[in-house]
């Protein structure tokens, strides 16, 4: 009897043992190989930003449980500075509306860039956010002009009148032609890749939102959750602005920080201006609500 016992124990203990590897292994597939990537889903190192971001949610205070797709976050070098240094791409979800945001195109305007590196944590955190949505951040589009804390590239161009917009002007700080510079070149290359529904670059210090294109509703809903007025400053030869807003016609804001935001700490820019940042990622040209914006300092 006590040897049936053991045995039935051990039975036991190995068909106990079996369910838990093939639950483990059906966890490990469901996050590794979601079923529904995009085609342009060639981004390296695909499955450990999978993993990482599963793990991330799982660890999250208070993270959705909603979806049982894992969120998408990919990586990948978007191109390199005119001194070789990386551009870099995150692309959080796999939904139909691509978003492209990025920041410090002017390498002295670098606030942003904290903004954008929160963002994409919020975004982890949140990610119904990302339902339905692509959202494509360049948080560093200058590295160079950061590393100089200068306004141009390594180069001295002006990379944000460098975008072949019908009002470009060829000069000295403007580039020689259109997309001479690697950095502009980058970001064009991310609008064809991409194709993104709207677009956000982050600047400072004017203070505003402001647009290009048909953007005046996006620029509102940001407007509406943050402490900056939407203002229009007029388009700039050869800027982003003017090529996605006024030539393709995308709609474009602007988003002006303030001068004193590169004194604010992460939470601090986050409690500001992070529910704009989400206003953006939620909306499209046919507008829905922005509701429930869980920007925590
Ligand atoms: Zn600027």
């Amino acid at each position: 009897m006590e040897g049936q016992q053991n045995d039935q124990s051990r039975e036991r203990d190995v068909a106990i043992g079996c369910a838990l590897l093939v639950t483990a292994a059906a966890v490990i597939t469901a996050v590794a190989f979601p079923s529904a990537l995009p085609p342009q889903a060639s981004f390296n190192d695909r499955e450990n930003r999978l993993l990482d971001s599963q793990a991330a949610r799982d660890t999250g205070s208070t993270g959705s449980d909603s979806r049982l797709a894992p969120l998408l976050v990919q990586r990948e070098q978007l191109g390199l500075s005119a001194r070789g240094e990386p551009i870099d791409l995150v692309r959080i979800g796999d939904g139909p509306i691509p978003i492209l945001i990025l920041a410090s195109i002017h390498g002295n305007e670098s606030a942003g860039t904290a903004l954008l590196i929160r963002l994409e944590r919020e975004l982890q955190r949140f990610p119904e956010l990302v339902d339905e949505r692509s959202v494509f951040l360049i948080p560093m589009a200058n590295p160079d002009g950061v590393a100089l804390n200068q306004r141009f590239n390594a180069n001295g161009i002006d990379l944000n009148r460098n975008f072949p917009a019908d009002n470009r002007q060829n000069s000295l700080r403007f580039g020689r032609e259109a997309l001479s510079e690697p950095e502009a070149r980058a970001i064009h290359g991310a609008i064809e890749a991409f194709a993104p529904s709207h677009i956000v670059t982050l600047h400072e210090p004017l203070t505003c939102v402001d647009y290009d294109g048909p953007a005046e509703s996006l620029a509102s809903a940001m407007s509406d959750v943050c402490p900056l007025p939407v203002r229009k400053l007029g388009s700039r030869p050869g800027s982003l602005g003017s090529y996605a807003g006024l030539t393709l016609g995308i709609p474009i804001v602007t988003f002006e920080l303030p001068r004193n935001a590169r004194d604010l700490n992460d939470d601090q820019l986050w409690a500001l201006y992070g529910s704009a940042l989400i206003a953006a990622v939620r909306w499209q040209p046919t507008a829905i609500p922005v509701t429930a914006l869980p920007v925590t300092p």
